[in-house]
């Protein structure tokens, strides 16, 4: 008898899966290693957590997870409007933003349109448009990064959505404020613009898009912001979007009736309110790219000056590195994915786990490739 299986559509089955950084608790499995000894320095994380008045927000939260919690997140983004100077109705939570990014696609993306995008930027673009059986289209990068110009140039009339991350993960490039400002006026208003500010508040001097929001003049664009970077929160899973009323009217419709849980919520809420937290976080971090751009000119070591909490680093055989530093419980991510096989990226960390990560580095370095068979 034959079998008869449910075929996902081609577009779903040709699809790659996401390969996140790897836990402390896989290494540890994998290398049989003390998870305690361990340094992750690979999925762009604040080093320093949350504080400690975020940290008694969740605890308090926990005690009520028996509830459902508030589908429209009405406190924080209550909190958010007033931070921001938008309305509620501007805002949409998500799941992190990586949910912002799934909705964006979701609502605005039908089989056959064109996504736009940057080589070497964010692996979730190419992955959220296809899954919607949506055609990606990845702009060749200039000097790491987003080449505007030339994504300008790559709209057609199939174009639905562009994606913009300034700063971009993996490299750390950020767009000089003109060149931002004109592509974002120069994008068509019935094209979403999908501005990805995942690590905007490791900008000194970010241009800032909410004028453009507030005044109605871009019914287009979509801000995309995340409490798992600066606010030290990738654990919570909490991001949200903010644009025209009616272009977030649409993600209201397609994501869960509770996306974010309510312990996400508090915590987020709590964080909102700790600037001066983010703003140690923004000092230090700054120091630990100091640090690596300071050791990579000493050891001849060719990197992209970076805009966010992580730096890329040439170092040859870049999964060959990663897998010798991972033997010595220093986790850094490969980057073979992003088309950056020689190339590894390093998350900022405490100035020890920096320290510690450079020694591993050297160590790796040092060692003689072993023979191919
Ligand atoms: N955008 C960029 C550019 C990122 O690097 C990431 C996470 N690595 C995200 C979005 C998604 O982050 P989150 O879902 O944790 O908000």
């Amino acid at each position: 008898m034959t079998l008869i299986q449910p075929v996902a559509p081609s577009y779903v089955r040709e699809l790659a899966r996401y390969i996140p950084g790897k836990s402390i608790e896989d290494v540890a499995r994998d290398l049989n290693l003390d998870p305690k000894t361990i340094v992750k320095l690979a999925s762009n994380e604040n080093p320093r957590g949350p504080s400690p008045g975020v940290l008694a927000a969740i605890a308090a939260a926990a005690l009520e997870a028996t509830r459902y919690p508030d589908g429209n997140g009405f406190a924080l983004k209550a909190a958010l409007s007033a931070r921001l100077g938008v309305e509620a109705a501007q805002i949409v939570l998500g799941n992190g933003s990586n949910d912002i990014l799934e909705l964006a696609t979701q609502a605005y993306l039908r089989p056959g349109d064109e996504a736009i995008y940057s080589q070497h930027a964010f692996a979730v673009y190419p992955l959220a448009t296809r899954a919607r059986g949506a055609i990606g289209v990845e702009v060749p990068a200039r000097s790491f990064g987003h080449d505007l110009a030339r994504m300008r140039a790559a709209m057609t009339p199939r174009t639905r959505m562009v994606f913009v991350a300034n700063p971009n993960n993996p490299t750390g490039t950020a767009a000089s404020r003109d060149d931002l400002a004109r592509f974002v006026a120069a994008v068509p208003d019935n094209d979403v613009l999908a501005q990805d500010e995942a690590y905007i508040e490791f900008l000194d001097d970010p241009l800032d898009l909410l004028p453009e929001i507030r005044a109605g003049r871009k019914p287009n664009l979509l801000l995309m912001r995340t409490f798992s970077k600066i606010y030290g929160l990738a654990g919570l899973r909490l991001g949200y979007g903010i644009g025209h009323p009616d272009l977030i009217a649409e993600f209201e419709k397609v994501r869960q009736p509770f996306n974010i849980n309510a312990i996400a919520q508090a915590g987020a809420l709590a964080a909102l309110d700790d600037t001066a937290h983010a703003a140690k976080t923004r000092q230090k971090n700054s120091r630990g790219l100091k640090f690596y751009a300071r050791a990579c000119r000493k050891l001849g070591l060719e990197f992209i000056p970076s805009s966010a909490n992580f730096i890329l680093v040439r170092v040859g055989d870049g999964q060959r590195v990663f897998g010798e530093m991972q033997r010595l419980g220093v986790i850094v991510r490969p980057m073979g994915g992003y088309q950056l096989p020689e190339w590894v990226r390093i998350s900022i960390g405490t100035p020890k786990e920096n320290k510690r990560c450079l020694v591993a580095l050297q160590s790796a370095l040092a060692k003689p490739e072993s023979p191919t068979v």
